[in-house]
């Protein structure tokens, strides 16, 4: 058998310098979800300008930039997400944000860069035969009508053929260039609900007369506490998590009504219909027995997040190789946290990839988060490899 090469990481280290320097430009000029018009024009620019044919405003902000070599009708398509969040940056860097009150406190102007790193590398060495789709999203903090949903809507995979899918986020708490896979579900599906419980009020002297909001929404919460330890499978994770509970004024005053906001996570659909039937259920049992109504809004965020057995499989060798098995985290523990590229996965198999960002560093959505630079090269190095990979010439 022949030895076919790959991208290795030493093959970037000349692209260092310029990767950090996107990667700064990025973090100090960071736009919120549906508003990265700049950061668009900047990636699509780039793309260009490296000989790839670029769709421009995919579903908003949304540039796909695709590169076929050869005549293989092979695709495989790997996306980065491009959003800031509405946080003051505190980091002190001479690259912070010079826009007040946004912040790139989740990595994606590294997750964006390490892509155009790859993209600059496949457009130089064009060392596979088929077609790359290199996705740059927008507005994957939206939490709904996210830029995923609106560029699969937009018609990415039609336009835009892909055998497969990855995408990578950074990991806190794991070593820089550490990279982690788990085939099934990785990432939670978020439901966020919304509840108005309409009493009666009066005088806090005469509560007979009065229907207390703030009694069914103390029994409301406490009844809840039931659904993950009664009603889920104890194999299984959940969450529910009343965030917020607003009411009255006045040490002497029933109020009228009450809102409570809770925050719902599972990891399958089955788990998730489940707690959904059950907490209308509670809900609405508990506000009648009190004689108040209750108004439900039920918000439907990101799904769970499923990787696919053969392209975990395959992008977890592609790491092996590249950094060798004593950097991969295999099986990586699940996250309660929520990501949109879930949507890409009901659509294409594929894999999403965690790379640690380094111990001891600030959490995401932190105002002292950054970007681990160390991954710049090591991230694009990967996504070279796996692109070369997948999309490898036919032996001759
Ligand atoms: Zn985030
Ligand atoms: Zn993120």
């Amino acid at each position: 058998m022949s030895e076919r090469s790959y991208c290795e990481v030493a093959d970037l280290a000349d692209a260092r310098s310029e990767l950090d320097a996107i990667r700064h430009h990025l973090h100090k000029h960071p736009e919120l979800s549906y508003e990265e018009a700049d950061t668009s024009r900047f990636v699509a620019d780039k793309l260009a300008a490296w000989g790839y044919e670029v769709t421009r405003n995919v579903g908003g902000h949304g540039v796909v930039a695709s590169l076929q070599v050869g005549t293989s009708a092979r695709t495989v398509g790997v996306r980065a997400d491009m959003d800031a969040l509405p946080i003051k940056e505190l980091t002190g860097l001479d690259y912070a944000s010079v826009h007040d009150g946004k912040m790139h406190a989740c990595g994606h102007d590294g997750h964006t860069t390490v892509l155009l790193g790859a993209a600059r590398q496949l457009a130089k060495t064009r060392n596979f035969e088929g077609t790359v789709h290199l996705i740059f999203q927008p507005a994957e903090e939206a939490g709904s009508d996210s830029g995923a949903e609106r560029m699969i809507a937009d018609g990415l995979f039609e336009r835009f053929p892909c055998e497969a899918i990855f995408g990578l986020h950074n990991h806190p708490g794991v070593p820089a260039g550490t990279f982690g896979f788990r085939a099934g579900p990785l990432m939670a599906a978020c439901d966020t609900v919304k509840l108005r419980i309409h009493g009666r009020g009066g005088h806090a002297a005469r509560p007979h007369l009065a229907v207390d909001p703030v009694l069914v929404g103390s029994s409301i919460v406490m009844a809840l506490q039931s659904v993950v330890s009664r009603n889920v499978d104890p194999n299984e994770a959940a969450v529910v998590t009343v965030g917020s509970f607003r009411s009255g004024h006045a040490p002497n005053v029933i109020p009228e009504d009450a809102a409570l906001e809770m925050s719902v996570r599972s990891f399958s659909p089955t788990v998730r219909a489940t707690l959904e039937s059950r907490i209308r259920a509670l809900v609405e049992g508990q506000a009648q027995s009190y004689g108040a109504t209750v108004e439900i809004d039920y918000v439907p965020g990101y799904p769970v997040l499923v990787n696919s057995e053969a392209e975990t499989a395959f992008a977890r060798e592609v790491a092996e190789e590249l950094v060798g098995p004593e950097r991969v985290i295999s099986p990586f523990p699940p996250i309660a946290g929520s990501e949109d590229f879930a949507y890409y996965l009901q659509q294409r198999p594929g894999c999403f990839v965690r790379l640690g960002n380094g111990e001891g560093k600030p959490m995401l959505h932190n105002a002292r988060y950054d970007f681990n630079d160390e991954n710049l090269t090591i991230g694009a190095a990967f996504w070279t490899r796996l692109v070369e990979r997948f999309l490898a010439r036919v032996r001759a």
